[in-house]
């Protein structure tokens, strides 16, 4: 399973804006957006005015880096989109929504999508009653995701999530029961509801061209 494993925060100077990719760090001083302003490298030219194809490629490469996927498979999401009978653009967003790493994020069960994508891996959760450890699961309407117990210690804010509230508003497409660490997809994702800011109509025009 290849994954991108270089620093996560170069990403977010690259595109210069703060895409949250790692969890509690990201709301703090700490994080590298606030600290360098500048896009990795040693020699990085001041930045230009951006071409209309580039601005596009950012669009895309800020979607692909909030949802941690490689180039060939958000090729191939895109293809997808492209032929569901939907608006192109809304029905992208709703794949990389409906993503199973994303989907424990969203219900709080992980910091990030990069740790979701790890816990997933790791076999953490049950999906309909059945351990699923692929990152890239499409999750549908009617499925329960539930936090796989075992007799090994679990993370602090999973024992928090059971004490209290999510730490994000969960979004209304899912449902989270936090006694039983349990997440029902109530339905489809709802583009209207993703807060990550990405501009699905210049990812489309990237690839029109
Ligand atoms: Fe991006 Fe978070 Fe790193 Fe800041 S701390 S640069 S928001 S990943």
């Amino acid at each position: 399973m290849a994954r991108y494993t270089d620093a996560v925060c170069r990403q977010c100077r690259r595109i210069g804006e703060k895409l949250f990719l790692k969890g509690e760090r990201c709301y703090t001083p700490r994080c590298a957006v606030e600290r360098r302003k500048r896009p990795p490298g040693d020699h990085v030219p001041r930045r230009r005015r951006p071409s209309e194809w580039a601005i596009q490629l950012r669009e895309k490469q800020k979607a692909r880096f909030t949802y941690g996927v490689l180039e060939g498979q958000f090729r191939k999401y895109f293809d997808a989109a492209r032929e569901k009978t939907g608006v192109t653009g809304d029905e992208l967003l709703a794949l990389l929504e409906s993503r199973l790493d994303n989907v424990v994020y969203r219900l709080s069960f992980a910091e990030s999508r990069k740790q979701g994508r790890q816990l997933v891996g790791h076999g953490h959760f049950f999906v309909n009653g059945r351990k699923v450890n692929i990152p890239s699961y499409q999750v549908k309407s009617g499925d329960v995701i539930t936090w796989r117990k075992s007799n090994g210690s679990r993370p602090d804010f999973i024992t928090e999530l059971t004490q209290g509230i999510p730490k994000r508003p969960v979004p209304s497409w899912l449902s989270l029961d936090v006694a039983s660490l349990t997440g029902h997809v109530v339905r489809g994702p709802d583009p209207a509801e993703v807060d990550t800011g990405i501009n699905v109509r210049l990812i489309v025009e990237f690839y029109s061209k």
